[in-house]
């Protein structure tokens, strides 16, 4: 499989070239040349098929022969190596847990599938020691450096800002030690996007210590979530109704690997994005203009995305084709208010805790419903509750039960290098 770049469709580079890089010139996104379409009887047999079975069978077209099938199956063994229950809520209503993976986030499966097969190439080939520079608000650092810990021929740097992550989040990228080093910035989240951005672009750096991203631009972390959308379906194969799933959405990587999962066959009816205020695609399909704007501060932040990096995928999904986008995609936007108010209500309806990504899901499945009674909507459930311990506890008035691998982490010594400004991280990178 070959894939071109959305800004220039003559550029074309392998699987192994997408991954490695990134990005394509002039910080374009990579696109897979074809969709493959799977057969009826792949969905009727779904039930059957283990979820390392459905996935190699959705994702080896995508990959092609530069991984080998023991290699790729290896892979997703590992990727997979837990449960995406859907829950059921209401009576119309489920929700998909994507957060029982190792650092409790559905950011797992891309990082873990993406390290697996970034390690695979580099044990592979000629492309010598390879560093992943990766800036994090939060989730992303943990899920990283958990999918990267002790991958061969990889080491990985993580930037965090100092003090603005939760004590379990900087817990989940500060203990592993191995390959994996923290710097803790002083300075906020976009001064780390720009330390880690300025890198990519020093020539100094990248002669002597080859450098690639891990964020969800990069193909092998936006493919492998089409797989939670198998897996949801595998579990509600017997229901009548026609399906809705809604996404919270930031970057709209996962969001756009079910539109994905829908092209290749998947009987998924409708996609509702679900956004906080940060609603640019909301915005969007009531006026046709997309108008991004800086991100705001809310409490569901790792959805806190002005202008999300893979609309562009979705716009080219759908031949950007407005009308036709319009009517497989809604959206809404939600405040942190309604947000709080949603956690309470499901947790007193239902006994269901939702972290405040989930309910801004949850919220926007619910007016869908609203208008369109004959589906059965399921919402993704994006993280664990106690990632966000402090706004969960204040709503519901109760205590959150600790997972073991999260007292574990907490109980591990931190330790990372703090720094301050870009001369500092290039010496870091240098010596
Ligand atoms: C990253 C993240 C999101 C947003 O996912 P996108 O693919 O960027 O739209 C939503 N919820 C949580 C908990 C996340 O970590």
């Amino acid at each position: 499989m070959k894939y071109f770049s959305l800004n220039d469709k003559n550029h074309k580079v392998s699987f192994e070239n997408a991954v490695v890089k990134g990005l394509a010139p002039g910080k374009a996104l990579y696109f897979p040349e074809e969709i493959p379409v799977l057969s009826k009887e792949f969905f009727q047999s779904l039930d059957k098929l283990s979820k390392e079975e459905i996935a190699y069978k959705a994702i080896k077209t995508f990959v092609g022969n530069e991984i080998d099938e023991n290699g790729l199956r290896s892979i997703l063994s590992k990727t997979l190596d837990f449960d995406f229950p859907v829950v059921p809520i209401s009576e119309n209503t489920g929700t998909l847990e994507l957060f029982h993976g190792p650092t409790l986030a559905f950011k797992d499966v891309g990082a873990e599938f993406m390290a697996g097969c970034l390690g695979y190439f580099v044990k592979k080939g000629n492309l010598g020691k390879i560093t992943v520079l990766v800036a994090t608000s939060g989730d992303t650092g943990g899920a990283v450096a958990n999918g990267f810990l002790g991958v061969e021929g990889i080491d990985v740097v993580i930037l965090y800002p100092k003090g603005k992550v939760s004590e379990i989040q900087e817990k989940q990228l500060t203990t592993l030690g191995q390959n994996i080093t923290a710097l803790e910035v002083n300075g906020n989240f976009d001064d780390c996007q720009d330390m880690v951005k300025k890198a990519f672009s020093d020539e100094e750096i990248s002669v002597k210590r080859p450098l690639t991203s891990a964020n969800s631009i990069n193909v092998a972390r936006w493919l492998p979530q089409m797989f939670y959308y198998f897996f949801a379906y595998k579990q509600l194969a017997g229901k009548d109704n026609k399906l809705a799933f809604s996404v919270p959405s930031g970057n709209f990587g996962n969001i756009c690997a079910g539109m994905l999962a829908k092209k290749m066959g998947l009987p998924i009816a409708h996609f509702i994005a679900a956004n906080n205020e940060n609603n640019v695609v909301t915005r969007y399909l009531q006026s046709r203009e997309y108008a991004p704007k800086p991100s705001v501060q809310t409490i569901s932040n790792a959805m806190n995305v002005g202008n999300p990096s893979n609309f562009v995928r979705i716009l080219e999904l759908f031949e950007n084709k407005f009308d036709s986008l319009s009517q497989q995609l809604s959206s809404f936007s939600y405040s942190d208010n309604e947000t709080r108010k949603a956690i309470k209500e499901v947790k007193q309806k239902y006994d269901y805790v939702m972290d405040p990504h989930g309910a801004v899901g949850y919220l926007g499945l619910q007016e869908f419903l609203a208008e369109n009674p004959e589906y059965y909507g399921v919402f993704l459930e994006t993280a664990h509750p106690v990632k966000f311990l402090e706004t969960v506890e204040g709503v519901i008035e109760e205590k959150v039960e600790i997972p073991a691998s999260i007292s574990a982490v907490m109980q591990k010594e931190k330790k990372s290098i703090e720094i301050s400004n870009y001369d500092e991280l290039k010496e870091y990178l240098m010596q």
